[in-house]
């Protein structure tokens, strides 16, 4: 077995014990596979793997990637910022975004998402934590920013997403988590329909689980540390 391999199957486990500890279905938390810095050659041997849904954040590199894998039926998913003039790469070669956080780049994707293509499946960014100079929509926004986006054609709002800052203990970050729980329930309650919490990375994915997670990214995990930054 690979490195790679081993590393998803204990990821998988650690998954499993934290749906088992707080009594969820682990089938109800899938596993986002972050290959930001790994070459394409790390995609297939987690592929080989039975990995198919990869998270990047740098616009550039990930489509250089999607082209070198496109003979593997993976599902791509944008983590990272979005700046305007990215949005017509993000909308023809991706499948999610999770990093929408305002009105304008939610618009671009709707103009630019090839017709022929299924929906793009969208997650507002969250600033669950409030830090300052944060990415992520204030959590008092997100519902005015929910309604105007549901029903751009092409696109189809799923859910939320959070990176909070990393926290001393489990309690710590379970409560930071839930308030992201808590959000997605509130936004229901008023008549959304959303089924989607991306939260939870190396560090904390056992309190995301337990919070209500429904897709953990995880990339240190799975791909080990990473050694160069990358930019676009
Ligand atoms: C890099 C990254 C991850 C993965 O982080 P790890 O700590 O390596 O698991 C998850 N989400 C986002 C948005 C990231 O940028």
């Amino acid at each position: 077995m690979t490195m790679i391999a081993d590393n998803l199957h204990r990821v998988q486990a650690r998954i499993s014990a934290a749906c088992l500890a707080c009594g969820r279905a682990p089938d109800g938390v899938g596993l986002l596979a972050v290959s930001k810095t790994f070459d394409a050659g790390a995609v297939r041997q987690a592929y080989a793997a039975g990995q198919t849904a990869f998270g990047e954040n740098y616009i550039q590199e990930a489509v250089d990637k999607i082209a070198a894998l496109s003979d593997l039926p993976l599902q791509w998913h944008c983590i990272g910022p979005i700046q305007s003039n990215k949005t017509r790469l993000v909308a023809t070669h991706f499948d999610w975004v999770h990093s929408v956080d305002r009105l304008k780049i939610a618009q671009r994707l709707s103009e630019q998402r090839p017709p022929d293509l299924a929906a793009l499946q969208l997650c507002i960014q969250v600033n669950i934590d409030g830090g300052a100079t944060k990415a992520g929509v204030a959590p008092e926004a997100v519902l005015e920013l929910a309604r105007q986006m549901q029903d751009l054609p092409g696109l189809r709002l799923r859910g939320l997403m959070t990176i909070p800052e990393p926290t001393a203990d489990f309690a710590a970050a379970l409560a930071v988590h839930r308030r992201a729980r808590a959000l997605l329930d509130a936004l229901n309650a008023q008549g959304l329909q959303l089924d989607t919490l991306s939260m939870g990375m190396t560090g904390d994915l056992e309190a995301a689980v337990h919070a209500g997670s429904t897709m953990v990214r995880v990339g240190t995990a799975v791909f080990g540390g990473r050694t160069y930054a990358t930019g676009q």
